[in-house]
């Protein structure tokens, strides 16, 4: 059977009682018992639905479910049904989830009643006819029985089509298999230690790899108990991080930005203020990733909590790769860590594909072990393209190591690593550096095509309100001592605020076409 059923069939043997899921819309609980008997009884419809006897084999279902434990059921229906779930962004418009459909080519569409209005126009839309199937929202089940059915499929079976956020181009249908989800979910498992008595909190969106595989698949796994709330609300997180009980979070920068803007706005010289530092301080691991964590961010969330964030890289291809350690000395400002426990992580220089072994030298990044993706969904060259002749994968991401191994992630090849006058700059450096100003609240540093210098540092900023914006004389007299000259924006926007997508990530070509359309 699959790993991640065995392991829930056994938590619910070791105890009836124990909790999967609290869904914080419902105000319920959800047993492992329950999830597992309502899994069992979607399962059927779905293959009822169908017109199948048994076995999915491999085919699509896409669903649009809300975060929480009907998300949770769906998922492990259509594994356990053999099929491949095609998890879709519920904050995507129409136009957005009809790409993902398109490109998935699902068999069955699933619509949650919280999203029906939406599923006429997506029907209308599809350019195939595919069949919707409605879901009864679960509720809590006082005695539910643990099914005696267990999914018999190969673990090389394909489970998961997760798409990339799409900052670089069209997002790609990334295939995984069980072994793939189990091998990811098992070594965050051992880096981070989740176990029975964690309880993770969990807002992610459900249609990325950080929720499905940080969030769902290592607290299955391993017995912590997930409270999925509807949506991320600083409030809420707040309010529960001082009600206690749950042990872990895990998001992405701006979340965080967030969280501290809160606590400044409305708990900070308030009656609130030292019930709400000590529920967080309380918390056993929090944790940052997705996108580069700014250190003005992590040191303002550890002045008010206490809690130094872990930071961690990896990407939908590849689950985790590189974290830092749960010892807080393990924790180095700027820095993703080291390698998870069975993933290979090399440096090699683009031009040549020779490996990189010195301290601080920068090299792309890549990747083996059985985390790694089976494939792009139908973009065979995409997939042969971004494997090496001796099967590593190339990640696109450039990164430098310290005499400890720890990596540092210089930004993407393509967009993040600009060259100005026989110099390269990451472009993420120079936006740590430039979000230490106080003034500054987002940027993003982009670099323009340029006849003389081949590319310039240009930056797009927006300003925190009530601070005095900077002209670009000022800005960059400001910035003098806080980085080498060529490095230093030569072009400067003042924005009102930086787009970014479902993961909070910024699409730096778009920026690019927005302001310079004739630089891009
Ligand atoms: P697309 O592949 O469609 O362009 P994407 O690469 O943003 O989109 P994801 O797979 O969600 O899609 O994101 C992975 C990327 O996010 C990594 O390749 C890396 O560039 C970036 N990333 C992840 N974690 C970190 C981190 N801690 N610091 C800096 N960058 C990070
Ligand atoms: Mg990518």
């Amino acid at each position: 059977t699959l790993p991640l059923f065995a392991a829930a069939a056994q938590h619910a043997r070791d105890n009836p009682n124990k909790i999967a899921v609290v869904d914080a819309a419902k105000q319920e609980s959800f047993t492992f018992v329950q999830l597992l008997a309502d899994a069992a009884a979607l399962r059927k419809r779905i293959i009822e639905q169908l017109a199948l006897t048994e076995d999915l084999d491999e085919r699509r279902i896409a669903f649009l479910v809300p975060n929480g434990y009907d998300y949770v059921v769906t998922q492990w229906a259509v594994w356990a049904a053999g099929g491949v779930c095609v998890p879709l962004c519920t904050s995507h418009p129409v136009k957005e989830l009809l790409y993902t459909v398109g490109d998935s080519d699902p068999s069955l569409i699933i619509v949650h009643p919280h999203f029906e209005k939406m599923a006429p126009a997506l029907r209308e839309g599809c350019t195939t006819e595919i069949p919707f199937m409605g879901l009864e929202p679960f509720s809590r089940n006082e005695a539910p029985t643990l099914p005696s059915f267990s999914p018999p499929f190969a673990l090389t079976r394909r489970a998961l089509m997760i798409y990339t956020s799409g900052t670089t181009s069209n997002p790609k249908g990334c295939v995984t298999t069980h072994e793939n989800i189990t091998f990811q979910a098992s070594c965050l498992v051992k880096a981070w230690r989740y176990s029975p008595s964690d309880r993770l909190i969990h807002v992610l969106p459900l249609h990325h790899v950080h929720g499905i595989i940080n969030g769902l698949a290592a607290s299955f796994l391993s017995g912590t108990t997930v409270e999925m709330h509807p949506k991320f609300d600083p409030k809420v997180i707040w309010e529960r991080w001082q009600e206690g009980g749950s042990t872990m979070f895990m998001a992405v920068p701006t979340i965080y930005s967030r969280l501290n803007d809160y606590f400044d706005a409305h708990i900070r010289d308030t009656e609130q203020e030292d019930a709400a530092r000590a529920g967080a301080r309380a918390l056993r691991l929090v944790v940052s990733g997705s996108a580069a964590l700014p250190t003005p961010i992590k040191s303002k969330f550890a002045e008010i909590t206490g809690q130094t964030l872990l930071e961690r890289y990896g990407m939908t291809e590849i689950g985790m790769a590189l974290s830092c350690g749960l010892e807080v000395e393990k924790r180095v400002d700027g820095s993703v860590g080291w390698p998870l426990p069975g993933v290979e992580v090399r440096l090699t220089e683009k031009e040549t594909g020779r490996t990189v072994d010195g301290v601080d030298e920068d090299g792309m990044i890549e990747i083996k072990g059985g985390n790694v993706f089976r494939e792009y969904w139908r973009k065979p060259e995409a997939t042969s393209s971004e494997f090496t002749a001796d099967r590593w994968f190339k990640t696109g991401d450039v990164a430098r190591r310290d005499l400890t191994g720890a990596y540092f992630i210089q930004g993407r090849a393509s967009v993040d690593l600009i060259k100005s006058g026989g110099y390269k700059i990451s472009a993420l450096e120079v936006e740590r550096k430039m979000l230490a100003l106080d003034a500054i609240q987002e940027v993003a540093v982009v670099g323009l095509a340029d006849q003389e210098w081949g590319q310039r540092v240009a930056a797009v900023v927006k300003f925190r309100e009530g601070a005095v914006p900077l002209e670009l004389p000022a800005l960059r007299a400001s910035l003098k001592n806080e980085m080498a000259p060529y490095k230093i924006p030569t072009v400067l926007k003042v924005v009102d605020g930086i787009e970014r997508n479902a993961m909070g990530k910024v699409n730096k070509k778009v920026i690019v076409q927005k302001y310079w359309p004739d630089k891009a």
